[in-house]
Formats: C-alpha cells, structure tokens, sequence
C-alpha cells in the first residue's frame, strides 16, 4: 500500500512524497530517534490523507504554485498557438492572465482529457495553485472531471467563470447545481463581507441586460453576490487554503471591459492562490508611443506620401529635446532594406544620399546618425517595422514593379505593403514573412546595435490564416509584440501568440489633426500604443512638442522594450523556506532588466494574510543581499512593492518570519 507523507523540514518547508508501508515503518523509526535527538527540529506526519495534507500546508510558511490551468471548451486554432478576439472566447481572460503576470496553462476540451497526470506532479504534489474552469458543455463526458476534485481536495483551487458546470463532479466541488436559465435586469446585490466582495460597490445589471443568465442552486456554497434569488457569485471553502468560486458573468469579454467583474476575477484569483504578483504600473495613463517609416525608400518618390528624411540636426532638436524634456522615451520602427529602383535591389537605406525627383535632398545616413544620438541619449528604442515595407515579390504581375510607371501601376498601395499581399488580392507566403522578419532583426543589429523585439506591420495590412498568420512567424523569428494598425496587438514568445484586445489598445496621431487623447481607450491592464511617422516631423518640425503639450497631465510614456520584458517575465514559487517567488528573465525578451530595475506588487489573502498577522516582523531579502527587516503592518499593506535590481541573471525574494 502507498501512503502520502508530508515531510516537515527544519525550514519549514513542505514536501508531499508517496511511500510504501515499508517505507513507512522505516520512517516511523527515523522519527522516533530524530525526536529524540533534536526534538521538535524534524517532524514526520504519517498516514495523512491528501485533505489533511493541504491543511497542513496551510499552517507553513510556503506558497502554492504560481501557475493557473485554463481549462477551455474549444480553441480555434487546431494547433493551439494563436488565441484571437475574434474567434476564441476565452481570449479576455488569457488576456487579462498575461496582462497581470499570472503564469498559465490551457487545457482545451475539444482535444484533451482532463485526468490526474494534468492536474498533479509526478512526485504527487499539486501542479496547479488554481484552476481557472471557462467550459460550458452540456457534459463532460470521458474527460475524468474526477480528477478536478481530487485536485480540489489536494489544494488546488477552483474558479469557475460562467458555465454550467454540468458535472456530478464539478457540483460537489463548487456546491452549485445549474436549475435553468433565467432573465431579470434587477440590481446586483452584495451578502455577508468577504475578502472577494471588500470595496465592491452595488452594481446595476451593466451588459446584456436582458440576456439569459444562469440559475445556479447552492448546495453548500455561500453566496457572495446574488440578483433576487439567483447566486451571482458564490464560494465554498474546501480548506482553509483552498476555495471553489463560481462567478456568473454574463459574457467573458465583461472582465476587460467592466471594472465590476474585473475586480471580481481579480480578487477571486487572489483568494484562490492565496496570493497574487502583478506588474507594478497602472497603465490607464500610459501610452507607448512609436514613429513609423524611417529608413523607407517611397519618401523620394511616392507623389502622396514625400517628404524629405529627417537629418541628425532636426532628430537633434525636434525629437531628442522635446524628449528629454520631458522625460519621455519613444520607439522608432525602423526599415532597413532600401527598394531601390534603379538597381532593381534592396540596399542599405543609409548609404543613400541624392536630390530627388521633386527636387528635395534625401540624406539617409544622416538620418542614422540622429537615430544613433537618440538612442544613446536613452530616449529613443529602436524596434522593427519589418525589412522594406513592400511587397515580397516585385516582379510578378502585375509587376515588375521595378519599371512600372510611378505615376500609374507603381503607386498602387497594395505594393507598399510587406505582410500581406492586397494588390494581388492573397496573403503574404509564410517564408517570404519569415525571411523579412529575419533580415529586419538582423540589419537592424548591424546597423544600431539593437535587439528589437516589438513589429509593427506596414500600412496595417497583415496575413490572418494559421499558415501565413504575420504575429505566428513573428514570433517564430523571435519577436515579443506585434502590433497592426490601431486594434491588433499580439503578444508573442515561443508558445503563444496571444491578441491582447481588451487590455492593449491602439491610436492613430499625425500632424494634421489634434491629439484628441480623451477619446482613446484606456485601461489599468494596458497601455495605449500610440503611432505617428517620421513624416510628421517632416512637415511639423515641432510635431512632438505639440503632442507633448497636447497630452492630459498624469500621461507618461512607457518604453516598448521594459513593457515586452514585464511581459515576458515568468514569474514562480519555488520551493524552500518562507514565502519564495523567483523571477525568470527569459530571453530575448526581458533585456530591459539588464540594465533596469523592475518593480512588483505582491497581493495577499486569506491564509497568508492572517499568518502574516501572527507574527510582529518578517525579513525581506532579493538573491544573496542580506535581509531587511520590515513591520507587519507594513508588509500587511496592499499591495506589497517587491523591488527586483537590475541584472541578467534570474531573481529570487523571499519573505521568512523573522527570527
Ligand atoms: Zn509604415
């Protein structure tokens, strides 16, 4: 027979290991001489059940996994890579997962199983610190739901997001059973206090008023937030350390768009892990803003968009003063392959200097020397805006677009195009994409040093099929954002190609209108992409000035590489004494922190809370720096700022009580 046992370290530390009845009786002999010896320094709890386990670990200093298990009834892409808004339901709650930090894995219904080599470690220990459960089938049929309670019972959480929950399983664990559907437009109203409900204000019935909402039975559960008769939201307390939450939210997109159910999944995930680390920014009056086209050849050429190339003395004055000035960073995304027409090849744009057909002077090399000032006066990023900003393949019909008239066939739009083919009415090829991207991040390093890691594609224009999907081959070359026009914006790594609609938003800014900054979108979760041209300086040399003078007090810039590390940075609970989070500085991506600090918030509920409460200090400490000691009143604030140093290298905090 095997038997879990909880290992008790000096460290306090937990370790849940399988053994057999042999190895128990040995253990039992171990223990005696270990009391004998030291005492209360080793414990061995023996013949525990994986309840008792669980609230065990509740009384120790350690932290549940930092990982989240998204369980999703069906995902568009068969090959599970691309999460878009349009198609994939669960995408604002990916979204908001990456937006805040959360580690997360999907498992999708319509290909998986459940079961228990999911949900659990090989060693028997718990994988997931909370399971976030989207599904909504009409049954769950061969997908071993079983294995969730048995998750449940070991300490892995369970939140539920607007589903049914049709499952014997799923019932006993969340103690809701589904009646009927039901309407009502009645207000929503809060019951009996709770860390989940605290500073919640009463809420009118806001999306889908009159939609169909779900009638959910409480069978054990307590009910937080209910309309008339029906539970909204309701909790069931399995340990100490582990919940089941069920929230009624009309349509998953409401937990990006209303501040009612964000905080209410926000607050949810907290009470679930029992912990919560975010980014330390509230991106509701950030924006990243980013100056398309340097480097393009069209400028000389293009009768509807000419102007002359910006030279190092305006970059100088116009962009690097008004920057620094006010303490703002921008990005330039750059083309580094210059189409050039009379030799029918791609050249380096900054060789290029000539008097053009208009008659304006053309310095490109100029032009790189003032890119090259910005950058080392630190208020400039150098990211990528793809190789030439044309079309791959220049020759074909209805080409060659070499010799094609500039005044007829060689103005065509479509031809300025890279990712996307609309002249010839297709999609970019895959490799062709894939061949730019990687002479854009390979020139751009020749050329300025620089890694990028943001794309923004030219003209807006982007191939969408899994195939030729631009931010798939994107991130397949080894870039960590994409952006198209005003409302796509992708984050990328090696996985995952995620649409962050909802949290991320763009707008579009010249010299020929206002700002008009009131009317873009904001969000706590994500900050505003804003994007102009060189051209605007071009033709308003004090474009930025303006932009600057124009922007709402409190708005500050964000820089495009420290928003792609914060996003890229894995964050987890390894084990060990006292509270641990690691900080994973995964390549390329978080760069940033090689050289800049970055800064956390810690959130705490329940057990963590009141263990914090028990004793009067604790110590802080960051990788090998010695500890400082800290009140628990101040560690009790919300939320807790973890400052991480700069350094390539990975970072660990941990927060012991003090001795
Ligand atoms: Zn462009």
């Amino acid at each position: 027979m095997r038997r879990m046992v909880i290992v008790l370290t000096r460290a306090l530390a937990y370790d849940i290991q399988f053994a057999s009845d042999d190895q128990m009786a040995e253990l039992r002999n171990v223990t005696q001489l270990l009391s004998a010896v030291r005492g209360q320094a080793a414990m061995l709890l023996l013949g525990v059940s994986v309840l008792a386990g669980a609230q065990q670990a509740g009384s120790q200093w350690a932290l549940k996994p930092y990982r989240v298990l998204l369980v999703v009834e069906k995902w568009e892409d068969p090959a599970s890579q691309v999460i878009t808004s349009e198609r994939d339901s669960f995408q604002p709650v990916a979204a908001l997962l990456k937006a805040w930090s959360v580690p997360f894995e999907i498992v999708r219904l319509d290909q998986q199983a459940l079961g228990a080599s999911q949900l659990f470690e090989r060693t028997g220990a718990m994988r997931y610190g909370a399971i976030l459960w989207l599904a909504d089938s009409a049954s769950y049929i061969g997908k071993n739901v079983t294995a969730l309670e048995e998750a449940a019972q070991g300490g892995t959480s369970v939140l539920v997001l607007g589903s049914r929950c049709q499952d014997p399983a799923l019932e006993r664990v969340l103690g809701l059973k589904f009646k009927e559907p039901y309407s009502s437009t009645d207000a929503l109203e809060t019951g009996p206090p709770h860390f989940i409900t605290e500073g919640l204000a009463r809420q009118r019935t806001a999306s889908g008023e009159f939609d169909s909402r779900l009638w959910m039975e409480p069978q054990g559960s307590q009910v937080l937030i209910s309309q008339q008769t029906h539970p909204v939201l309701a909790v069931r307390q399995i340990n100490p350390d582990t919940s089941a939450i069920w929230i009624g939210v009309p349509h998953l997109p409401d937990v990006t768009v209303s501040p009612y159910w964000r905080a209410l999944l926000f607050r949810s995930l907290i009470w679930s892990l029992g912990y919560l680390v975010t980014p330390d920014a509230d991106y509701s009056n950030r924006l990243i803003l980013a100056l398309d086209d340097w480097g393009t050849a069209d400028k000389g050429f293009l009768s509807y968009w000419r102007y002359p190339t910006l030279s190092e003395s305006v970059i100088r004055e116009h962009l690097i003063e008004p920057l620094a000035k006010h303490k703002a960073v921008m990005a330039a995304n750059v083309i580094t392959g210059y189409v050039d027409r009379k030799s029918k090849r791609i050249l380096v744009p900054w060789a290029q200097k000539f008097t053009d057909r208009y008659g304006v002077l053309q310095d490109y090399s100029s032009t790189k020397q003032g890119l090259l000032a910005a950058v080392s006066a630190g208020v400039l990023e150098i990211e990528s805006h793809g190789w030439t900003h044309m079309q791959p393949d220049l020759d074909s019909p209805p080409g060659p677009w070499w010799n094609a008239e500039l005044d007829g066939e060689a103005s065509a739009i479509g031809w300025y195009e890279e990712f996307s083919d609309r002249r010839r009415g297709s999609e970019a090829p895959a490799l062709a994409q894939l061949f730019h991207l990687k002479r854009s991040l390979e020139y751009l390093r020749e050329d300025f040093g620089e890694r990028a890691l943001s794309l923004r594609a030219g003209g807006g224009a982007w191939s969408r099929s899994y195939v030729n999907h631009t931010g798939r081959i994107a991130a397949e070359a080894g870039y960590g954002l994409f952006e198209a026009g005003t409302a796509f914006n992708f984050y990328l790594d090696r996985d995952i190609v995620l649409d962050m609609a909802g949290a991320i938003a763009g707008a579009g800014h010249s010299h020929e209108q206002a700002l008009n900054a009131q009317s873009w979108p904001t969000h706590p979760d994500g900050p505003i992409m804003v994007t102009a041209h060189d051209r605007d300086i071009a033709l308003q040399p004090d474009f930025l000035d303006r932009l600057f003078e124009q922007l709402p007090r409190g708005y500050e810039t964000l820089s495009m590489n420290q928003y792609v590390a914060v996003l890229h940075t894995g964050i987890e609970s390894p084990a060990g004494g006292g509270w641990r989070l690691a900080f994973r500085l995964n390549e390329p991506y978080c760069a940033y922190f090689k050289k800049h600090s970055s800064s956390w918030q810690l959130w705490l509920g329940g057990r963590l809370r009141q263990q914090l409460q028990r004793v009067p200090l604790v110590e802080v400490s960051v990788d090998q720096a010695p500890p400082s000691r800290l009140q628990t009143s101040e560690a009790l604030r919300q939320p807790l700022i973890i400052e991480i140093p700069a350094g390539a290298e990975d970072h660990v905090w941990k927060l012991n009580p003090a001795r």
